[in-house]
């Protein structure tokens, strides 16, 4: 059996998740990653950490459909045997997800479920039904947003489902403690990738914007984030259990 731990990082195909996924390896952590279309991308990733000396897969992934996640872990109890060695994996980082801008007034029920599955209904189950191949011991990381703490124009549905996940961070670090799993929630502020179709990387404005308002006075790259979530499974952040973690560069202070 791999004496190694193992992270499955949702949506580590580009992104927040790809650096992520990067930054867990450098720490000596496999990765187990997943992508929903972008295969391509996560192969580069997985050849990426290999050719760091670490080991990786990539798996195809639907995070907002609850009815795919049975079949995904069958994938992923033979990936862990197949390719890692193993047969249970140690830190779960939920990060998959997509953006939505639309006014509260003008927000459908179609674009607030889709926040709601992709955000909170995904995690809440892909987490319950990893429980079982997850280590005692271990760790999860989910995602959440600064949008969380305060409030921009356009992102309500959004925002209501990642506070939520701040919630729901707490219960599972209640509730899972006595098997000595650590559940916290890392909040990015603004960050250059493709989310909301990279309107924060490519709009100068939006990007002007949003460095105006943060202490540091830029915008967050990939960088800025994947490390601190790869902070979190080490044994120096072993004590740290049930907290919001705000990497933003100090956004609306
Ligand atoms: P990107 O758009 O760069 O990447 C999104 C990732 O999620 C990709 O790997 C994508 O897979 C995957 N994905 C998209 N839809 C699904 C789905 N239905 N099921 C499974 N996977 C899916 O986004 P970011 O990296 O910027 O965002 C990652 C997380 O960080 C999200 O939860 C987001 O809400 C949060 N966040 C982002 C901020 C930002 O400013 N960027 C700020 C605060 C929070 P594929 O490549 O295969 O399409």
């Amino acid at each position: 059996m791999s004496t190694n731990k193992i992270a499955l990082v949702t949506g580590g195909s580009r992104g927040l998740g790809k650096n992520m996924a990067l930054s867990l390896a450098r720490k000596d952590i496999d990765v187990v990653l997943t992508y929903h279309s972008k295969k391509e991308e996560a192969a580069a990733v997985v050849a990426e950490i290999e050719s760091q000396g670490r080991k990786a897969a990539a798996l195809q992934l639907d995070a907002s459909n609850i009815g795919s996640f049975d079949e995904f872990f069958d994938q992923v109890k033979t990936t862990l045997g197949d390719t890692f060695g193993a047969n249970k994996f140690d830190f779960l980082v939920n990060n998959a997800g997509t953006g939505l801008y639309a006014m509260f007034a003008e927000t459908t029920e179609a674009q607030f479920d889709d926040m709601m599955n992709i955000h909170l209904k995904g995690p809440y189950f892909l987490t319950q039904k990893a429980l079982s191949l997850l280590n005692d011991g271990g760790r999860i990381i989910n995602i959440s947003s600064g949008l969380a703490r305060f409030a921009n124009p356009g992102s309500s549905a959004y925002a209501s489902m990642k506070g939520a996940i701040e919630v729901l961070t707490r219960y599972q670090a209640k509730e899972l403690g006595a098997r000595g799993i650590a559940v916290n929630v890392v909040a990015p502020g603004a960050i250059e990738t493709d989310f909301g179709g990279g309107r924060v990387r490519d709009n100068k404005e939006i990007n002007d914007q949003l460095a105006s308002a943060t202490a540091l006075g830029r915008v967050g790259l990939p960088d800025d984030i994947g490390p601190v979530v790869a902070f979190l499974c080490t044994e120096d952040a072993k004590w740290v259990n049930a907290q919001r973690l705000e990497a933003s560069g100090g956004m609306f202070l």
